[in-house]
């Protein structure tokens, strides 16, 4: 038995979603692009499904083009923008973003490139005074992320894409909304009409892995990224994923249909969950609090242990009928060294806490029963960690005060 609270990493298939795909996995198994009579219900498919997708999003469906997921949709268009405009030659991003979008900025950086890298206060906000003086004349593209993946915190898309467009309507933007597709409102013609282009995941919102999205805003110069098929109107070749794109435009579909009530219900969790850490647990403090936050995600700083061991005590099932509980933290082990998350570090979080970042995040399946699960154990195991800890003073509860570098 498991308690899934790590829905920012990836979310369970609904059951409704894998019903609408399996036609597609059984009879209905023939390529879209066939000039056949039985293929034309599966071309269909996939085109209802852009146009459901599409309307949801605000755009034309003759804008949004399938991937494989939101990694492809992001290298598709940046690499898209650069090569699109060659003259150009100046990128502006984020310090917080997602490695798919960091990564791609610094290999464009090797190419010759000039990339700012904007930064963000205490609380995760992003530095808009920066942000607005590194418009240059010759800036191609800025990247920024609509909600961060480790802390929630959401950038105002609309204010920051209005600045642009406003500074220069030839700079092209593009926004990184995997984490706030289905779970915030996004319209193309609406708050989001500034933004250029758009990526999203459908893993992220209980459709499978392995498809994605990408909308690019007609007339927005972007050279096409896979080359070799027609499809997509030869903007992305390949033979469209025709199960997981239905499944997708199902999951679409159910979120919106529930999408108020799950939010407040979510909301009510992670408040809930969020409190009692604080008020139980001493030298904890939430990361991105004081920030606009998405609804389903908690960031936890536990000063003087190490996340890692927070997680695998909370993964430990040695206790029979002990669910292990799944949530992440923000270090990730490279080369042998515990590296600590850039995200915090880009928000300044002093070193004794941002080794002991948890991140808790929920989804409309998570239960009251199972946050009430999480609210007996953490305390538990951070103070078991800390026991060991030499950090910690075990008589007054409170750190030894030792300063480390
Ligand atoms: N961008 C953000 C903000 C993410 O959280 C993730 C995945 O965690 C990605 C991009 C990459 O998504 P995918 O796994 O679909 O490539």
């Amino acid at each position: 038995m498991t308690i899934y609270l790590d829905n920012n990493a990836t979310t369970m298939i609904a059951s409704e979603v894998r019903e609408a795909m399996m036609p597609f996995l059984r009879q209905e198994y023939f390529n879209p692009s066939s000039m056949y009579e039985s293929a034309k219900p599966v071309r269909n498919a996939v085109e209802t499904a852009r146009q459901q997708i599409a309307q949801h999003l605000g755009a034309q469906p003759s804008e949004l083009l399938f991937t494989s997921c939101a990694t492809e949709s992001i290298n598709a268009a940046i690499f898209g923008a650069v090569r699109a405009n060659p003259r150009r030659k100046h990128i502006i991003t984020t310090a917080v973003e997602h490695p798919a979008v960091l990564e791609v900025c610094k290999e464009i950086q090797r190419e010759g490139f000039d990339v700012s890298f904007i930064g963000v206060d205490r609380q995760g906000n992003i530095n808009l005074g920066e942000f607005v003086r590194e418009l240059r004349n010759d800036t191609l593209l800025v990247a920024v992320m609509h909600a961060n993946n480790e802390t929630g915190v959401i950038f105002p898309i609309d204010r920051l894409a209005r600045i642009v467009k406003e500074t220069n309507p030839e700079i092209l933007f593009f926004c990184d909304a995997t984490q706030t597709v289905t779970k915030l409102p996004i319209k193309m013609n609406g708050n989001f009409r500034h933004v250029d282009m758009l990526a999203f995941s459908g893993h992220k919102f209980h459709a499978p892995k392995g498809v994605g999205g990408l909308i690019i805003r007609r007339g927005t110069p972007c050279r096409t990224f896979m080359i070799g098929g027609h499809q997509e109107s030869g903007r992305r070749g390949g033979t469209e994923n025709v199960p997981y794109i239905v499944a997708m435009a199902k999951a679409i579909e159910l979120a919106a249909e529930t999408h108020n009530e799950d939010t407040r219900r979510i909301e009510r969790l992670r408040n809930k969950l969020e409190m009692s850490i604080i008020q139980s647990i001493p030298n904890v403090e939430i990361n991105g609090a004081g920030a606009e936050r998405m609804p389903n995600t908690l960031n936890v700083a536990v000063h003087y242990i190490e996340g890692e061991g927070i997680l695998y005590q909370l993964a430990d099932t040695h206790l029979a009928g002990t669910p292990g509980i799944c949530a992440s933290s923000g270090s990730a082990c490279t080369s042998g060294s515990l590296e600590p998350s850039h995200v915090l570090t880009a928000m300044d979080v002093p070193f004794t806490a941002k080794h002991g970042s948890v991140r808790f995040s929920l989804s409309r399946y998570t239960t009251k029963e199972e946050i009430d699960a999480v609210i007996e154990r953490f305390p538990q195991i951070v103070a078991q960690l800390r026991r060991l800890s030499p950090y910690w003073n075990q008589e007054t509860n409170q750190p030894r005060g030792t300063t480390l570098t």
